[in-house]
């Protein structure tokens, strides 16, 4: 058989074996929730993006359902050629509202938004600036326009304020991109630092929110506060629907003179099948509760204490997150399974995060809450914590 310049696929895999960086998936049995079944077994969940609990909440459950009833399972098409529905007209509206811009547009999935803003965006001849830690599709985008790309060191505004002097942001267009809360270590970005800067430079500021809409701000609103900044300080606006809001998609928000532009332009947006418009539904209906339930981000601020408070007496370094994100480091690939197999065998999930998506030598496990746990689900972390310090080698403090 001929194997073409594939032939060494098979021996790339072993090797990523014999390094402790070979990724697999689990299968999953039960609904989203505080706990999940997996191999016949009931694990405590400390990995999901879910942090307002209510991706298996039954009123969105409920929407979801009656919006199948209503507009059928597939969109059938692209929005531009008789995908977009009411349905997803409506949520635009409403995240358009939420967000305090003149429009929104909603994409699949963030990654889609991420690569599909920025690329209809820029081209040869512009420049774009990244943090050193921003989400992979952030890269991707930016990477995909060939633009001039800039790295600055992570949340510095300092390196980015040097940096952005090599170019001019009159002549050329500059885009400043930046993740709002970070994801794999859970910090948020120096947002004030960043619209100041970008103002003096003539640059766009594009955040993507991720991770910080529907558990930060007021009514969840996220890193971006409405009130104190507009879309003259912050013009392009990410926001994804699969984590807080429990559903699916991301929405960019902006003016309306940026929306139009991606209707026109963006290929992520034009030639790819709209989300089914239940989707929508479910989503509009989300919306409502991520607004009125502030208990679910006061209940899960007051988890994020809890266990900051006991993590400190473990021999682990936290790191510096207000977020639902709570990052242990452990450092070496090997040693953070190891850590990540002891706690699942204790009965809580919480999966190894390695290179390529964190630096090299932060091998770390991603701890996240949700809304859904209880103070006793963290104490009981807490507790296989301690116990799996033993398997730690490179443990800094
Ligand atoms: C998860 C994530 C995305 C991707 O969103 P999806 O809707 O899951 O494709 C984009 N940006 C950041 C910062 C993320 O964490």
């Amino acid at each position: 058989m001929h194997t073409r310049g594939f032939g060494d696929l098979s021996s790339q895999l072993e090797a990523l074996r014999d390094i402790d960086m070979y990724r697999s998936r689990r299968q999953v049995a039960s609904r989203q929730g505080r706990e999940l079944t997996i191999d016949g077994r009931l694990l405590l969940n400390f990995c999901s993006n879910d942090y307002l609990g209510l991706a298996g909440d039954p009123r969105l459950a409920e929407a979801f359902k009656s919006g199948v009833d209503r507009w059928g399972t597939g969109a059938g098409a692209s929005h531009l050629i008789c995908g977009h529905t009411e349905a997803h007209n409506a949520l635009e509206e409403s995240l358009a509202a939420f967000t305090g811009r003149e429009r929104a547009l909603l994409y699949s999935s963030g990654y889609a938004a991420n690569v599909g803003v920025i690329n209809a965006l820029l081209t040869v001849g512009d420049q774009v600036f990244e943090d050193r830690l921003n989400h992979a599709s952030l890269l991707d985008g930016g990477w995909i326009s060939r633009a001039d790309f800039h790295w600055y060191r992570h949340n510095d505004t300092h390196d980015l304020a040097d940096r952005l002097t090599t170019v001019d942001g009159v002549r050329q267009r500059v885009l400043v991109v930046s993740d709002g809360t970070f994801s794999m270590d859970g910090d948020q970005c120096e947002l004030e630092g960043l619209v100041e800067l970008c103002a003096a430079q003539s640059s766009w500021l594009m955040v993507d929110d991720a991770h910080g809409m529907g558990v930060h701000g007021k009514d969840g609103t996220g890193t971006v506060d409405p009130a104190r900044f507009t879309s003259a300080d912050v013009p392009i606006l990410i926001g994804t629907l699969g984590k807080a809001f429990g559903t699916a998609g991301a929405f960019v928000a902006g003016d309306e003179v940026l929306i139009e532009t991606l209707i026109q332009r963006s290929r992520n947006y034009i030639y790819t099948t709209a989300i089914p418009a239940a989707v929508a539904c479910a989503t509009s209906r989300s919306l409502e509760i991520v607004k009125n339930e502030q208990w679910r981000r006061d209940h899960l601020k007051s988890l994020i204490r809890r266990f900051r408070n006991g993590a400190s007496h473990l021999p682990f370094e936290l790191m510096p997150s207000e977020s639902p994100i709570q990052p242990l480091v452990v450092g070496d690939p090997a040693s953070t399974l190891a850590v990540s197999r002891h706690l699942e065998a204790v009965g809580c999930l919480c999966t190894a995060i390695r290179p390529p998506t964190v630096p090299e030598g932060t091998s770390r496990l991603r701890i996240t809450f949700t809304a859904a746990h209880t103070e006793s689900d963290v104490d009981r972390l807490l507790e296989a914590l301690r116990g799996a310090v033993a398997y730690t080698v490179s443990v800094s403090k």
